[in-house]
């Protein structure tokens, strides 16, 4: 099999890498390298920036309507192209096709509401605040941002950064994972399809030391980061220490409690969909289930066990398949790094995937779905995020203990409960620690009208991905106070005035 040699895409145009540094971007199905990214060197990035600030400035002076048909055209244009890029999509990341369109889609629907940027960028004006003074504020882009995103949503997570922050009159530069950077490149060539002018859209390939730059630079008033916590805080601090905005979303742990009252077949058909599909790597993906007594737990257990007998695990093309591979060797082998540690802990083994091998694809990053029992709080796999296809029960003798589970671990992504008791539910969402909640859904990610975010180590910074957060992220707010001389429409220019006021006292709207 041929090698292909990625690109960065910068001012409108693929261009080769020139380090001399690349990573190699695996088959998962097969275990093969198909291609080879290049890593950016701190030249590279910085052509980069500069390139996106003088297109920035361009762009910006478009009226906000016509940057959103920009963006009307490019949502068309991913529409009509999108089974090729979820079958790109799927051959990097390993996700079924299915899923891969869902990772499109839920990218698109934030598209959608950047649509609504001429009514979403508006300012607010009082008139007479004061005496025939006015006061009003306005939305102004920042500039050059910049995003950092992870392997595991390679479509969805660019485009919840880049299509508010495009339409809000910024120009964007994007450094996806080397793991998956494909579909981000189809992405821009499709950007600038729809008309989005060269350079406002750019992708940079790299590693720690592109990221660093887009960190360091002045001219980069921005970074949108998702990926694992050590990192998150990394650009995080980094970000805040050189004076730029920056929202950083981190790894999660997240639980799902069953309440005895709860239907049990309807819990565990949405516990094996949540904490194996996509392999397990999904932020958002279900890893603890805390069951509310010794018979429930029995109970949830077996049938856990019988759905699981019955999942398929196949290639990302295979139409019948429930999951594919992981992304690369050393995903898997870190996932069953701490499937070892389980056993050594004490957990219960209910099922192994260790041994899993699929038939004529030996080589591919698969790990069948493993279930554990009896894990209690000290182990390292409940503390720690394993990210690949691992559901640990920890049994609860009470709701109060379920409902401090979540709350107090040190991830705070999404939760669900599984009950029929509404009086339950309402205590559960309005007391747990964490920042997305299900009641009997359980991957709660908010839709793309309201806001993605999670708590405590889950997310470093004060506003949320999309909504409306997303668009006060990627504007600054300017307000104006001001008041005119009167006597001019009288033909009174001479004696034209604004009324007096004691220069020296602080003004207040008496
Ligand atoms: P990762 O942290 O390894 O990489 C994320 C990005 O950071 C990549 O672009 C990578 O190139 C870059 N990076 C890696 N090391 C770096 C370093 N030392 N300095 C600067 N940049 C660096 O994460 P991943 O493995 O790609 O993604 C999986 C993680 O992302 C999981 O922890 C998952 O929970 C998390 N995630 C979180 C959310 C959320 O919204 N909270 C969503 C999706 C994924």
């Amino acid at each position: 099999m041929s090698i292909r040699e990625l690109t960065h895409f910068v001012g409108g145009k693929h261009v080769s890498g020139t380090s001399g540094r690349f990573a190699d971007v695996f088959d998962p199905n097969t275990g093969e390298v198909q291609a080879r990214v290049p890593l950016a060197t701190r030249a590279e990035v910085e052509n980069v920036i500069a390139d996106a600030e003088i297109a920035q400035k361009e762009w910006a002076s478009w009226n906000p309507q016509k940057r959103a048909r920009v963006l009307m055209r490019f949502l068309q244009l991913a529409q009509d192209n999108m089974d090729e890029l979820a079958r790109l999509l799927s051959s990097e990341h390993g996700k079924t096709i299915p899923d891969a369109k869902g990772d499109i889609q839920r990218g698109l629907e934030v598209v959608e509401v950047a649509l609504g940027a001429p009514h979403l960028l508006k300012g607010e004006f009082t008139e007479s605040a004061g005496a025939g003074i006015d006061v009003y504020s306005m939305r102004q882009p920042l500039g050059v941002v910049a995003g950092i995103t992870p392997f595991n949503f390679p479509a969805m997570i660019p485009l919840w950064k880049a299509a508010p922050a495009l339409v809000s009159g910024n120009a964007f530069v994007l450094k996806p994972s080397e793991r998956d950077p494909s579909v981000p490149l189809r992405l821009a060539e499709l950007f600038l399809e729809a008309g989005l002018p060269a350079g406002v859209f750019n992708v940079v390939n790299g590693d720690k030391e592109a990221v660093d730059v887009l960190l360091d630079d002045p001219r980069v008033k921005a970074l949108g980061f998702v990926g694992s916590t050590p990192i998150a805080q990394y650009i995080y601090e980094t970000a805040a220490k050189n004076g730029k905005r920056a929202q950083c979303f981190g790894g999660a742990k997240n639980h799902a409690v069953i309440m005895p009252d709860a239907d049990l077949d309807q819990v565990a058909d949405a516990l094996v969909g949540a904490a194996y599909g996509s392999a397990g790597e999904r932020c958002m993906a279900l890893s603890v289930a805390v069951p509310v007594g010794e018979e429930t737990a029995d109970r949830l257990v077996a049938k856990l066990r019988e759905r699981i007998a019955e999942l398929r695990i196949g290639t990302s093309f295979d139409e019948k398949a429930d999951f594919g591979p992981l992304v690369t060797a050393a995903a898997r082998d870190r996932v069953h790094g701490y499937i070892a540690k389980g056993v050594e802990e004490g957990a219960e083994l209910v099922v192994d995937g260790r041994g899993f091998v699929l038939e004529g694809n030996e080589g591919g990053f698969f790990s069948g779905a493993t279930l554990f029992d009896r894990v209690t709080t000290d182990m390292s796999i409940y503390k720690e995020e394993i990210f690949g296809p691992v559901l640990t029960v920890v049994r609860a003798r009470d709701y109060e203990e379920a409902l401090r589970l979540p709350s107090e671990h040190e991830y705070g992504n999404g939760v669900a409960i599984f009950t029929r008791d509404g009086d339950t539910a309402r205590d559960f969402t309005t007391r747990v620690q964490v920042g997305m909640v299900g009641v009997n859904v359980p991957i709660p990610v908010p839709i793309a009208y309201y806001t993605f975010g999670g708590w405590k180590a889950s997310g470093f910074g004060d506003l949320n991905q999309h909504g409306a957060d997303a668009f006060r992220f990627y504007t600054k707010t300017k307000t104006v106070t001001q008041r005119w001389p009167s006597g001019v429409k009288e033909g009174d220019i001479e004696g034209a005035h604004v009324a007096d006021t004691d220069h020296f006292v602080i003004p207040t709207m008496d």
